[in-house]
């Protein structure tokens, strides 16, 4: 088999850094990765990019995990903590001091700021590059970076970009401390990782030409590089938190799906034909580097709203039911009890239709969700009267002997109303603010259908027991 990461089976991987939570671009890339690996049967890892000490908490790295979790993105084998790869980090810089594609300087920091006061459109150039006769003194290990040429990268998403090597100090690998710079963590661990595919946000774009400046001074073959747009609100501006929600927990409590965010964070920055809305083996399928858009992507709400509401709307009854309750327990709501369940079991069909969110269908199902008597809110009140109350009598005598349907219940209410020479919409009215106590509601048969006929008729008894 070929030694070109382009041709080895695919590993990709998410590198976060532990500061906070996961942020929906964060979400993105791993989405992105995850997709590429799965389509092709390649491995997905995660790294924890830990090694600034100060800013890393584990708090941190559990939102991430669960952030990623939350949005079905499974991961192969243990996170990689690239904090406890610091040793082997060391060891391939002193690997590149002896080759001698690294050296040793003993700069200080006041040596190196007088001499870019001096120098102000160079980059650094340490007086040690080429020293022969060194101190024995405290000292960084420098890559010693080529100068003349470019440093160029054929990235999969933003085609061939360059960088004159005059631009590009010999950058420090190894602090006088011992510590591995970032630089040289990343490539360490890409390349120990065996990572055949780097996608990540094009803020990493610069970033790049360095460390493939270790990769190849290693002789190490490169990855695969797909640098992609970052995302942006609604006017076009880098996404912040004056756009709304921008951690991936902050949609999950709006209540969209993980699969209605999987869909709509797939088509942030990448396309395939005129497809908007598809499911995972869809995505699986058609997600390649060739179709990520090299403008950035705005992120909009409404097209959002839409993705979510066709995923609840044909989502299978027990996955909506799965995802309701993780939706409870994230926004530290009471679990439904087994009633409230099966209620509401009977009327999703009903209710999924028409929601676009979650707590869009929680308000749907409020009917199911209350316990006797209903108290009708003031709106309701109005159709409540004792005229109307005397149909809900009728109605109540009327469907004693019916099958419980909606095609029965239908045909009954149908024929009280005209009874009373009224349309259906009337007594609709009254038995909707019996049933729910409201009046935006789903239709009334489905409300009856999903309480079954003892609940129902006791609503329609507790309203028409006030008739006096
Ligand atoms: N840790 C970096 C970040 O969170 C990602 C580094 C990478 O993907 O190479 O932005």
């Amino acid at each position: 088999m070929s030694d070109t990461p382009a041709d080895r089976p695919v590993v990709t991987r998410f590198a976060p850094s532990p500061t906070g939570y996961l942020h929906i671009g964060g979400a993105r890339t791993a989405l992105f990765n995850w997709l590429y690996a799965r389509g092709r049967g390649g491995k997905f890892l995660l790294r924890i990019e830990d090694t600034d000490r100060a800013r890393s908490t584990p708090e941190a790295t559990e939102a991430i995990l669960k952030g990623l979790a939350w949005l079905g993105l499974d991961w192969d084998g243990e996170p990689v903590s690239q904090f406890q790869r610091k040793d082997r980090h060391a060891e391939v810089a002193l690997q590149m001091l002896a080759a001698g594609t690294a050296y040793k300087c003993f700069s200080t920091p006041e040596e190196i700021a007088q001499w870019r006061e001096a120098n102000p459109r160079q980059s650094f150039q340490s007086p040690w590059r080429d020293a022969t006769d060194l101190p024995d003194a405290p000292h960084a290990i420098r890559l010693r970076a080529p100068r003349d040429g470019e440093t160029v990268i054929e990235d999969a998403v933003q085609g061939t970009v360059r960088v004159g090597n005059d631009q590009l100090d010999d950058m420090i690998i190894l602090r006088s401390d011992g510590t591995p710079t970032y630089m040289l963590a990343v490539v360490v661990d890409d390349h120990d990782m065996g990572v055949t595919h780097v996608i990540r946000g094009d803020d990493h774009l610069t970033n790049t030409f360095r460390q493939v400046q270790i990769f190849d001074a290693m002789g190490w073959p490169r990855p695969v590089f797909a640098h992609i747009p970052l995302i942006h609100g609604e006017d076009g501006k880098k996404l912040s938190k004056r756009h709304g929600a921008v951690g991936l927990h902050e949609f999950a409590a709006l209540g969209y799906p993980p699969a209605a965010m999987r869909n709509y964070l797939a088509r942030l920055g990448w396309s395939h034909g005129d497809d908007e809305l598809f499911d995972d083996a869809q995505a699986r399928e058609w997600f390649d580097l060739s179709g990520i858009n090299r403008a950035p992507a705005r992120l909009d709400f409404k097209k959002l709203e839409h993705v979510s509401g066709h995923h609840i709307g044909t989502m299978a009854d027990d996955d909506l039911l799965l995802v309701l309750d993780q939706f409870l327990a994230d926004t530290d709501a009471a679990p439904l009890t087994p009633q409230q369940r099966n209620r509401i079991t009977a009327a999703l069909p009903a209710l999924k239709e028409k929601a676009r969110t979650l707590p869009q269908l929680l308000d749907q199902a409020r009917f199911a969700l209350i316990d006797r008597p209903v108290e009708p809110d003031e709106k309701a009140s109005k159709s409540l009267d004792s005229v109307s109350r005397g149909m809900l009598s009728a109605l109540t005598a009327a469907v004693q002997h019916v099958s419980w349907t909606r095609d029965e219940l239908e045909q009954a209410a149908k024929q009280v109303a005209e009874e009373n020479g009224v349309g259906l919409g009337k007594l609709a009215a009254p038995l909707r603010a019996a049933l729910a106590g409201r009046t935006t509601t789903p239709s009334v048969f489905d409300m009856m259908t999903a309480l079954g006929r003892e609940e129902s008729l006791a609503r329609l008894q507790d309203q028409t027991d006030l008739a006096g």
